[in-house]
């Protein structure tokens, strides 16, 4: 199955793909964390996405897409896999669409999470991520069992630099600029599957199975 996972940033997108990725057995693609990888690889990707993530701006179209259409040619995607973050433009939700024919199989859905900025706000200033394995937490809400240090691989938690209160606001700006109307596009397309993201995590994943029609294990 080929999936998308989309919502703002908050809505629980990487904590469900993951999940998700588990469940169907296929690989979770993550650009932000592909970029945050970059970065701390300090490859000229990293530099150049960092100047756009560090303000909370998407990076280029075209630079991303070539980065997704790389990843995407992977031996491990044929059987499937789940896109997290991506599209964020109708031009890239565009582009992927073009790939189909390399992907063997078109996007089947587009699962869309849907939380309140209030929410979101709390969930951002309280997020954790793990440098290592980028594994997220919540300060209240999802803490790990050592202050500080990630429960699967020991490594070190940091506050994100766009996960600060200035920055959250501009990102959920330009999610209503620019990737809401990716939301209209799977609509159209009749793909778009809307669940409600608030309430636990393992209700959410239930809801997603059951909107999916895949059974719980
Ligand atoms: P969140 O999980 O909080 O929604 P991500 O980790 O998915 O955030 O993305 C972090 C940042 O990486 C974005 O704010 C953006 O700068 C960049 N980014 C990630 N995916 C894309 C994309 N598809 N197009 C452009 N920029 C992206
Ligand atoms: P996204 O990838 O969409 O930005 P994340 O999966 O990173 O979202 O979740 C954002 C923050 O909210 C993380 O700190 C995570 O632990 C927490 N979180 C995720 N799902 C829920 C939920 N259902 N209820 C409360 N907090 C959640
Ligand atoms: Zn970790």
């Amino acid at each position: 199955m080929n999936l998308i996972v989309m919502g703002p940033p908050g809505a629980g997108k990487g904590t469900q793909s993951r999940w998700l990725g588990e469940r169907l057995d296929v690989p979770v693609i993550s650009t932000g964390e592909m970029l945050r990888d970059e970065i701390k690889r300090k490859t000229a990707l990293g530099t150049q996405a960092k100047r756009h993530m560090d303000k909370g701006e998407l990076i280029p179209d075209a630079l991303m897409i070539r980065v997704i259409e790389e990843r995407l040619k992977r031996q491990d995607c044929k059987r499937g896999f789940i896109l997290d973050g991506f599209p964020r433009t109708v031009a890239q939700a565009e582009a992927l669409h073009r790939m189909r024919a390399s992907l063997g199989g078109t996007i089947e859905r587009a699962v869309s999470l849907s939380v309140p900025n209030e929410e979101l706000l709390k969930r951002l200033s309280g997020r954790r991520t793990c440098r290592e394995c980028g594994a997220m937490y919540h300060i209240i809400f999802d803490p790990p069992t050592n202050e500080g240090l990630c429960n699967k691989c020991n490594g070190e938690l940091y506050q994100r630099d766009d996960d600060h209160e200035d920055i959250i606001s501009s990102r959920l700006e330009i999610y209503d600029a620019q990737t809401a109307p990716v939301l209209e596009y799977y609509r159209k397309h009749r793909q778009l599957v809307e669940v409600d993201g608030v309430g636990g995590r393992d209700d959410v994943l239930d809801r997603i199975l059951a909107a999916l029609g895949v059974a719980k294990s």
